[in-house]
């Protein structure tokens, strides 16, 4: 590592495959990575939205690749997709997500299955691909899992939600352990309650909205653009020695 700090945080030159990238936090993250120098696989159902244009305006590449994570078909075909287009990946941002609800009296076996195929297999799956891909090129590698604040806390009427991005700060650990020996550093951003389509229900409530901001701190909700100094920290050499950790960006939401 050098020791000019802020060259660091750098990542010219560097691939990272985004999930779930249209929208919401993903394109954030992505933009985020972009504007400190990654190309961008980015890996949508219908396409990459305005993602593309906004990458683009940053002078860096971009390659679109459509996949559907409710089944772990497509993962191997992600890897090859990103490496036929940039002949390399160093980055795997495990972002795209789903939530449902419904209370726990009631809920479906479909809305279980539903979450934990996206939220949970697909990420361990995907990451495995990516990792083998690190593994195959020698020189380490980094995956960001998106957890929540429900990997720390119970929440209510989100049973297969919960269960999910707990099993997202487990699965962080345990495959930095894993993994953390050949240089790929495996971590996780929590974010907290963030203005998005996954949250809109929540806001639409005019009590829950002011519950929640009433708790927060910070005194308002999170953006996509809150997470880009994190997931450019943890895509970066600043953190080669950062592993297993899952990171709160939250507004201070888990302090209270
Ligand atoms: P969002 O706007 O609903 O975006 C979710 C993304 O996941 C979309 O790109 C979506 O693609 C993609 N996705 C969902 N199902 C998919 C599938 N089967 N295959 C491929 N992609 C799929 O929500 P967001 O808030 O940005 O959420 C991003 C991540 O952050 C999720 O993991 C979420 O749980 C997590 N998170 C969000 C908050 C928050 O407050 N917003 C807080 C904590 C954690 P489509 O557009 O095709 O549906």
């Amino acid at each position: 590592m050098g020791l000019n700090t802020v060259n660091t945080f750098d990542l010219s030159g560097r691939v990272a495959i985004v999930t779930g990238s249209n929208t919401g936090l993903g394109a954030g993250m992505a933009v985020a990575l972009a504007a400190a120098g990654c190309d961008i696989v980015g890996v949508s159902r219908a396409g990459p939205g305005d993602t593309a244009s906004r990458i683009a305006a940053t002078g860096r590449r971009f390659a679109d690749v459509r996949a559907d994570l409710a089944s772990i078909a497509p993962v191997d075909d992600i890897v090859r997709a990103a490496v036929e287009a940039f002949g390399r990946i160093d980055v795997l941002v495990n972002n795209a997500g789903i939530i449902r609800r419904d209370d726990a009296l009631e809920f479906s076996i479909d809305d279980w299955d539903a979450v934990m195929d996206v939220n949970l297999k697909s990420l361990f799956f995907l990451s495995q691909a990516a990792a083998r891909q690190f593994v195959k090129q020698g020189d380490g590698g980094k995956i960001i899992n998106v957890a929540s604040m429900l990997s720390f806390q119970g929440g209510i009427r989100v049973a297969s939600y919960t269960a999910s991005k707990s099993g997202v700060l487990g699965l962080t650990r345990l495959l930095a352990n894993e993994w953390a020996a050949q240089g790929i550093n495996v971590n996780a951003i929590a974010p907290g309650y963030m203005a998005t389509a996954n949250t809109a229900a929540l806001r639409d409530d005019a009590q829950r909205n002011d519950e929640i901001l009433g708790r927060i701190p910070a005194n308002r909700w999170g953006a996509p653009e809150d997470l880009a100094g994190p997931v450019v920290f943890l895509a970066s050499s600043a953190s080669d020695y950062v592993h297993g950790h899952t990171l709160a960006v939250d507004g201070g939401w888990l302090a209270r």
